[in-house]
């Protein structure tokens, strides 16, 4: 992780950041069934274009769109393609933008019409454990203080977390030291420090925590089939706390 070096980096960074929120807003505003995970591929593009930033993930280690569309029992890292969107699918959509070279990553689950229960709560308690694992990215922790305090939450609920994919810092790339697991016990991993940045993403299974990815080398999907969910932010620590640079 390279930490801010000045007021200005994170000056951008929250550009970066705000600029992506607000894409994910606008997709949420058009998200219906009936429409394929493609099309929100291409409204993400455009929205991205009209923004003056780039999709980081366009071509990220050869990924070939620029928004991650992953529906149901698909976890992360889904490929945009013909799939329709239906009534009481959930959707993850993880995005990423480079603003003048100042990365921003950002993931929510959205239901679409009328859900089951059981998704709603899914949704409900993957969103409020990042949360919970924001409010630890403070100065004077360490980072899996992060981890323990989403694995706890969400197992209490009787849910599980996904452990092949983890969270990550970000600021000047996509990906930069340290991962971010969803899960473990506190007090290890480095110290948190004013300046560090982090893109903090429980990903939440409904059944058990494992996971296979499929044929095309990117969809991650449950093992047992059972659904997922996924919400991501941004976050810098500084002296005041964190700062989430992905909500408007
Ligand atoms: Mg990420």
């Amino acid at each position: 992780m390279i930490p801010l070096k000045s007021p200005e980096d994170l000056k951008m960074l929250k550009r970066s950041g705000e600029i992506l929120a607000q894409v994910m807003q606008r997709l949420q505003e058009r998200l219906r069934a009936g429409m394929t995970t493609q099309d929100l591929d291409v409204l993400s593009e455009e929205l991205i274009r009209d923004s003056k930033a780039l999709a980081a993930f366009k071509g990220y280690k050869g990924f070939p769109a620029c928004a991650c569309v992953s529906v149901n029992e698909e976890i992360v890292h889904g490929i945009p393609g013909p799939r329709v969107i239906l009534e009481g699918d959930i959707v993850s959509i993880d995005l990423g933008v480079n603003y003048a070279g100042y990365f921003s990553d950002m993931a929510v689950t959205l239901p679409v019409g009328k859900v089951s229960d059981d998704k709603l709560k899914l949704i409900t308690v993957a969103r409020e454990s990042l949360n919970l694992g924001i409010k630890q990215a403070k100065p004077g922790n360490y980072l899996t203080d992060i981890s323990h305090s989403i694995q706890s939450f969400v197992e209490s609920h009787g849910f599980s977390v996904v452990r092949q994919f983890v969270g990550h810092g970000i600021g000047a790339a996509l990906h930069e030291e340290p991962e971010i697991p969803n899960f473990g016990s506190a007090g290890f991993g480095p110290l948190l420090k004013n300046g560090m940045v982090l893109a903090i993403e429980p990903m939440i299974n409904a059944g058990g925590w494992e996971c296979r990815v499929e044929k095309n080398g990117w969809t991650a999907v449950t093992k047992d089939g059972s659904a997922s969910a996924h919400f991501e932010h941004t976050v810098a620590i500084t002296d005041q706390g964190p700062v989430v640079l992905t909500r408007l």
